[in-house]
């Protein structure tokens, strides 16, 4: 059930993997893994590789410094570790994004009613944010963003490892958020799947929408969230706000 609508909202936050995209994460993530890691067979073993990139990753996650971009905590880590320039590695990710991560839109599939959440928020007038893990450069999101049928000129703000210096779950990466897009907390609303990294949004006083077709629980425990439904429940909601 849907409560009632308390706030005058301004701004519609979006998740990507698993919101307004039907991503089967269960077979991507190891299809993506096996792919990147295979571009640099002849620089070093995989199993490092694999092991370095969660490592990085995980870095840069965790990273509290506001004057380090995430691409700067990510790629500092990760080629220390694996012993490779910056300037050796780019022309290989380049070329992984260019020619093989296309090939992983099997494992992605239009949402049915994504495109209505985006219009609802438009006829709303919500400024519209692509609030997707900043842990991918953009061209990574770009291309995911396009298997599920919407494009970047519907978002205001696109949120990705080059122009953002936090990650979910960590409230600073919503505050961010607010800061770019100037609406404060209070009159944004993020909506997602997954019970922490979306629904962290509350610790930046902001109100949660868990999208429950693809919901990622984390643990037992009941999640908390201001409003809850299917997609297409948050397209009605959004539709019906009287902005
Ligand atoms: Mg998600």
């Amino acid at each position: 059930m849907i409560k009632e609508k308390t706030k005058l909202y301004k701004a519609l936050l979006l998740d990507l993997d698993g919101t307004l995209l039907d991503l089967d994460i269960e077979k991507f993530i190891p299809a993506y893994i096996e792919a990147l890691s295979g571009k640099f067979n002849n620089f070093i073993r995989q199993d490092n590789f694999i092991k370095h990139l969660f490592g990085a990753t995980n870095k840069m996650v965790k990273n509290e410094d506001p004057a380090k971009k995430n691409e700067t905590v990510f790629y500092d880590e990760f080629c220390r570790n694996i012993g490779i320039s910056f300037e050796q590695l780019k022309p290989l990710i380049e070329d992984f994004y260019r020619n093989d991560f296309p090939n992983l839109s099997c494992w992605g599939q239009v949402h049915p009613h994504a495109q209505s959440v985006i219009e609802a928020a438009k006829k709303n007038n919500l400024t519209l944010v692509l609030a997707t893990n900043p842990i991918f450069p953009a061209v990574a999101i770009l291309q995911r963003l396009s298997w599920s049928g919407l494009s970047a000129e519907q978002f205001q703000l696109i949120t990705t490892m080059e122009n953002m210096h936090f990650c979910k779950p960590n409230p600073a990466y919503y505050l961010e958020i607010t800061r770019n897009i100037k609406c404060p907390p209070e009159n944004c609303l993020m909506a997602g799947n997954d019970t922490v990294e979306d629904l962290s949004a509350s610790k930046a006083g902001i109100d949660t929408f868990l999208v429950e077709d693809f919901i990622l629980q984390r643990s037992e425990k009941e999640p908390i969230s201001n409003y809850r439904g299917s997609l297409k429940d948050l397209a009605l909601f959004i539709d019906r706000l009287k902005n």
